[in-house]
């Protein structure tokens, strides 16, 4: 719609890089572009770059600086953890994760147990919280590693991961966390948490696309993915990607500084798209937990109504929402993370996801408010047969 401002609430699938976060990549490539691990002075350039992206990063999760490593993202941070299993430790254990893992937990678990470990998966309640006392459960002797998401990127349930790595702790495992949709909406704090393995990517919080790192508690053992150079001591080989961990920097200490004013501001909007939706729309069922719940999502499923298509018509109207995780959705399989949760098919197939981000206002999401009704109303007149039940 030519003239019409589009409005961007899929701030769970990706965020727009802050202006001082593009600032400091084109810094990178124009003027620091040696390579960190020369020894010029090039090279001292853009070490000093990633090393103070370093202590930002650290510093945002309450780590240590060398327990940092950066990687290409959080895929990368979570394959890493899980293929890192499958070396030094020698032969087949068990591994406990959650139903509601991102894919590419669920997939790096799938891909040991092929060959040959035990992978347990822990269900969730209704709101999509996993029970601490299911993961404990699950516990068998030698389990080498629990991994739970820190909070949900559909329906953005945070889940109790403190109290999960208190119990697997106590059981001998190692403890991971995917906290990609967690860092830079709510505090995280690898101390207060008592895990051993932290993921995070960038471009979730106003940072660049393609880097993340890996926090390694420090004397946890870690195996490198890729093997080559001595880059990051020896655990993750490849010429540092300097434009990106300088970007990655700078996203860590704007969310650091600006964590509990932006977390005030999105759940304040994001409770008004949500009060705004329920008074103009009937029909309506919210996924997710009512409280323990990131302040940017919104998932809520339209009775009658495909989220496919009542995504497909808000795109079409300027507004970018999602249904499930934008690497499923196209696919017209109903939501593996509603399903866990107990969501009917019907119900799955009607869900929508709405996800605010720092820079969302008050106008854009009263336009949302305003234009959604009636798209729902018509939507409603030509349900799909499946939806009728
Ligand atoms: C986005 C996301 C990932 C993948 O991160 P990339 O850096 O894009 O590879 C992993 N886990 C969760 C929970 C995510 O939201």
């Amino acid at each position: 719609m030519a003239g019409t401002p589009r409005i961007y609430l899929d701030s769970a699938a990706t965020t727009p890089p802050a202006p001082a976060v593009v600032e400091a990549v084109r810094e990178a490539l124009t003027d620091s572009w040696g390579n960190a691990s020369s020894a010029h002075a090039a090279g001292s350039r853009a070490r000093r770059i990633v090393e103070e992206a370093r202590v930002k990063v650290a510093a945002l999760l309450g780590g240590r600086p060398d327990e940092i490593v950066f990687t290409s993202g959080a895929t990368e941070a979570n394959n890493t953890v899980f293929v890192g299993l499958a070396g030094p430790r020698g032969r087949p254990g068990r591994i406990v994760i959650s139903a509601i893992e991102h894919p590419c937990v669920i997939e790096s678990a799938a891909a040991l147990e092929r060959s040959g470990w035990t992978v347990v998966r822990a269900g969730v309640d209704e709101t999509g919280i996993v029970d601490p006392d299911a993961v404990g459960a699950a516990l068998g002797k030698r389990t080498a590693l629990v991994s739970v998401m820190l909070a949900n990127n559909e329906v953005g349930t945070i889940e109790p991961v403190a109290e999960i790595a208190k119990i697997a702790k106590a059981a001998g495992a190692f403890v991971h966390t995917d906290a990609t949709q967690a860092v830079g909406r709510i505090p995280v704090d690898v101390g207060a948490l008592g895990v051993d393995y932290l993921s995070l990517s960038a471009h979730k919080f106003n940072g660049p696309k393609g880097v993340g790192a890996l926090w390694v508690r420090r004397g946890a053992a870690i195996a490198p993915l890729f093997r080559g150079g001595s880059q990051e001591g020896g655990r993750r080989a490849g010429t540092l990607n300097v434009p990106g961990i300088a970007g990655l920097g700078v996203a860590a200490e704007l969310a650091k500084k600006n964590l509990a004013e932006t977390a005030d501001l999105v759940r304040g909007l994001r409770d008004r798209l949500e009060a705004g939706i329920r008074s103009g729309v009937q029909g309506l069922r919210l996924n997710g937990h009512p409280v323990l719940r990131l302040p940017s999502h919104l998932n809520m499923s339209f009775d009658l109504i495909e989220g496919e298509a009542l995504m497909m018509r808000l795109d079409l109207a300027g507004i970018a929402v999602s249904t499930g995780s934008a690497c499923s959705s196209g696919s017209r399989e109903p939501s593996y993370v509603l399903t866990a949760m107990g969501c009917d098919a019907v119900r799955a197939a009607g869900a929508v996801r709405f996800s605010v981000g720092s820079t969302t206002t008050e106008a854009e999401i009263d336009r949302v408010i305003g234009v959604l009704p009636g798209i729902v109303a018509d939507l409603r007149k030509a349900p799909p047969a499946f939806l009728k039940g």
